[in-house]
């Protein structure tokens, strides 16, 4: 069997990260999260006060160093997998995925992490631009009705339903106007809504998708 790459894209909330855990257990390959990494990222940056006017050069960005081990996330050998759900985190992730050199500094990351091996990656631009090439793409979708409600019934976050799919729509509309690797659906990719579907039934949908020989 050789190795193969699905690239899982969709807006805050669509389930990417949950289906993609599951889905890689099953097909017992890796998974990347690379929204972690832009909330590593803007940790780092609130940790330091670095502000949306300071300038960003790769200097700065060599003494971040992210480790990801499993479903931990380690800032310069911290384990932060908590603290980058935090609402700052949340507030503040749309300005730092948006820099520029940011992008750069983690899409390489994520490509040199994905070498030689079968994995999946879940995001906004990895089959549009980390994995154009990529052998599976996936654009999971479901309504912000939804999707707040999903995370409301995860009890994360301390705000009412209508707050949270609020946020949920201003970091939609963020992610996909901003200049650079918005958030869009590749050509090519396969769109799935899952506002009416369970988790198991994302997953089969998907499987469904896939060959045989990588799926056995
Ligand atoms: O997936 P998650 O909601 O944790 O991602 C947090 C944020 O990171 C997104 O709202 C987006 O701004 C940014 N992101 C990105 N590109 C990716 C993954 C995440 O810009 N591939």
């Amino acid at each position: 069997m050789s190795n193969f790459i699905i690239a899982l894209d969709g807006p805050s909330g669509s389930g990417k990260s949950t289906i993609a855990n599951i889905l890689a257990k099953k097909l017992k390959i890796s998974y990347l999260n690379t929204g972690s990494m832009y909330r590593a990222v803007t940790l780092f940056f609130l940790e330091n006060n670095i502000k949306k006017s300071d300038k960003i050069d790769i200097d700065l960005l060599r003494k971040i160093n992210i480790d990801i081990k499993g479903d931990k996330v380690f800032l310069n050998e911290k384990d932060v997998s908590e603290k980058i759900r935090n609402k700052e985190v949340t507030e503040n992730v749309s300005w730092v995925s948006s820099i520029f050199l940011v992008r750069k500094y983690l899409v390489d990351m994520q490509r040199k992490i994905s070498q030689n091996k079968s994995i999946i990656l879940d995001g906004r631009d990895i089959g549009t631009v980390v994995f154009p090439n990529a052998k599976y793409k996936f654009f999971l979708v479901a309504s912000s009705e939804v999707r707040a409600k999903r995370r409301y019934e995860q009890n994360e976050i301390d705000k009412s339903l209508e707050e949270i799919q609020k946020d949920i729509e201003k970091r939609d509309y963020l992610d996909s106007h901003r200049e650079i690797s918005p958030l869009k659906k590749a050509e090519d990719a396969i769109e799935i809504d899952s506002s009416n579907l369970t988790i198991d039934e994302t997953i089969e949908e998907i499987i469904n998708k896939m060959d045989k020989e990588d799926v056995l």
